[in-house]
């Protein structure tokens, strides 16, 4: 959440950061702003809305200068406006700084700083930071970075922020606890590019250094210095970028949930390349095989997740007890961290996190790594937070997710799970080779599925032009597709703002049948599995109270036909594999539900990605 964008250097300043913003848009998009630093000459523009509103908001402005910072902004503190718009400076003017994050005691230090005289333009709690900054640099009479460290040791709360000074017309210092920072280290090593994530950097340079928690880093053009909150150095950890330029791009679709979408049979089929090899019987995961001891005899696993990554988490549950029998917890971070779980240290904790920077999840872990419980990362970026503090993991290798709504990295962690599974369950012996290799050969096939489902996409379309106008859909599956119909329900929500609920096919009677009108789409999820001529059943209660049913079966299914109003079709495929496939057309039918309703589907209203936020 909250995009952050810094650069110094020989360069412009002004066109790389705004580019960088465009990147990070999807971070979040209430606000944005910059702050240019031109000798002692500070000017700081910010704007409500989107990137583009404020490259309209400055045209004609002054925007000369080779050091400055970018900000777009997920609120937490204060509505979004023009006055709430990063970035803040402080009272007497001489700092600008955006900031990612929380501060938690900022209604304390407010109320001190305003005994102290100093008021406030902005509700955040940014500002309060900054003049807080301010206040101990001017009190101290010491330099910004030893008053940035003292106001550190203070504040409880995530941040990353980027702060400049007046006086220090080339040095930008940053500091991070539990939002990301990545810094770019010029080719020429005479600049330098800061960002909440490699997306703005990689057109520059591919080296680049994570921060970690508790680092401050004072950037110069031609010098970078990392040190800890206790004013020693650390010596900076270089890393090369393993990403294209191509990527981050949208490549012709109209959006980038469309191109993520469609990304699927490949971004899937990166995800096997290298591990599963059908024709030999192996799957090769080094993170599990190091690690396969403790796995298999794990007493637990406990899956800690947040929104889609939870529901994949969901069906892991399924997947892992059934060919692994090993008793499976899935929770949501946000739960995991404020009760008091018990966790022992036979436990295993999975972590599922596309950006490995949901904060929920970090802290869940930190708080079961304590207990000394295994963890083990399924994240999609490299280098994440999560994949930094987990004991061990495997990357889903989908590629950067930019749409706000996740979806290949959906598809691209069940693929992990499945393969994670299946390679515990033949070394414990729970399933028998046959049963393994017959599930092997599927998994395999499941990227040339994907793609015969997305060559009728268009047949999606036509349904969501049709349910578009309802203002309400139920979503139901059983078994290994309940979590899909979660996933369906909360995809429709995010997309196209339509109020919709998920639920288990038969727990339906036990309330939401209540909804059923003639009015109300409900979604099936009703591929060939061990429980369809239950569903079967449960299709007939809603059609005998007129309901309009919308279902997604399998090829050949010549009985849900007859019972439905639209139907999709896709592959036959094993039931543990089937949601890799069932939930893409309901991917789809929420992308064209959004776009008929004329939605920015890449930008829904009051989301961001990567929630680095509790
Ligand atoms: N708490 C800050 C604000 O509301 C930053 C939020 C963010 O991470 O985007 O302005």
């Amino acid at each position: 959440m909250c995009g952050i964008v810094g650069y110094t250097g020989p360069r412009e300043a002004f066109p790389v950061i705004l580019k960088g913003l465009k990147r990070l848009e999807y971070r979040g998009y209430d606000s944005a702003g910059v702050a240019l630093l031109n000798q002692d000459h500070l000017n700081v523009y910010k704007k409500k809305g989107k990137v583009a509103d404020l490259e309209e908001a400055i045209i004609g402005k002054d925007l000369q200068a080779n050091i400055g910072i970018g900000h777009t902004r997920w609120a937490t503190h204060g509505e979004p406006s023009d006055r709430n718009a990063h970035p803040h400076t402080s009272a007497n003017g001489s700092l600008a700084m955006i900031h990612n994050g929380i501060i938690e005691n900022y209604a304390q230090i407010k109320s001190e700083l305003l005994n102290k005289g100093y008021s406030f333009k902005s509700d955040t709690d940014t500002e309060v930071l900054i003049n807080f900054i301010e206040y101990i640099q001017s009190n101290n009479d010491c330099s910004l970075e030893e008053a940035l460290r003292i106001a550190l040791k203070r504040v409880t709360g995530a941040y990353c922020i980027l702060l400049i000074e007046k006086d220090n017309p080339d040095t930008i210092i940053a500091a991070r606890k539990g939002s990301p920072l990545v810094i770019g280290i010029g080719k020429g090593r005479d600049e330098h590019f800061l960002a909440s994530d490699a997306s703005p950097i990689i057109e520059y340079t591919k080296e680049v250094v994570y921060v970690n928690d508790y680092e401050l880093a004072i950037v110069k053009p031609g010098e970078l210095i990392l040190k800890n909150l206790g004013n020693e150095k650390v010596t900076p950890y270089v890393t090369k970028l393993d990403m294209e330029l191509a990527a981050i791009e949208k490549g012709g679709y109209d959006h980038f949930m469309l191109k993520e979408i469609f990304e699927q049979p490949s971004t899937i089929y990166d995800c096997l390349r290298g591990r599963l090899d059908a024709a030999a019987g192996t799957i090769t995961m080094s993170g599990v095989e190091q690690n396969i001891e403790q796995l298999k005899n794990a007493n637990r696993i406990m899956i800690v997740a947040c929104g889609t990554s939870w529901h994949a988490g969901l069906v892991a549950e399924y997947i892992f007890e059934e060919l692994c029998r090993i008793p499976v917890e899935v929770e949501y971070a946000s739960e995991f961290r404020y009760r008091n779980p018990i966790v022992n240290k036979g436990d295993v904790i999975i972590a599922i996190s596309q950006s490995g920077e949901t904060a929920d999840t970090l802290v869940a872990l930190e708080k079961a790594k304590e207990n000394g419980a295994f963890i083990f990362g399924i994240v999609n970026v490299v280098g994440s937070s999560i994949s930094r503090i987990s004991h061990a993991g495997a990357y889903t290798h989908a590629g950067p997710e930019i749409g706000v709504a996740s979806t290949k990295a959906f598809t691209g962690q069940l693929a992990v799970i499945m393969m994670m599974a299946l390679k515990i369950a033949i070394e414990k012996g729970s399933i028998t080779p046959e049963y393994y290799k017959k599930l092997l050969l599927e998994l395999q096939d499941v990227p040339e599925k994907v793609d015969a489902i997305l060559k009728n996409a268009e047949e999606l379309q036509v349904i969501a032009d049709k349910y578009k106008d309802a203002s309400d859909f139920l979503f139901l599956g059983r078994g290994y597709n309940f979590p899909v119909a979660l996933e369906g329900a909360l995809k429709l929500k995010e997309i196209s703002y339509i109020h919709a609920e998920g639920y288990p096919a038969a727990e339906m009677k036990h309330g939401p049948i209540a909804l059923v009108t003639s009015q109300l789409p409900v979604v099936f999820v009703a591929t060939k599995d061990s429980y369809h001529e239950k569903i079967v059943s449960n299709m007939q209660e809603i059609k005998a109270r007129r309901g309009k049913i919308i279902s997604i079966i399998t090829d050949g299914d010549t009985v849900s036909p007859t019972l439905s109003d639209d139907w999709f079709s896709i592959p036959m495929a094993d039931e543990l594999i089937a949601p890799i496939l069932s939930v893409i057309p309901l991917q789809l039918l929420s992308y064209y539900t959004g776009i008929a309703k004329g939605i920015d589907v890449d930008k829904p209203r009051n989301l961001a990605k990567s929630v680095t936020v509790e």
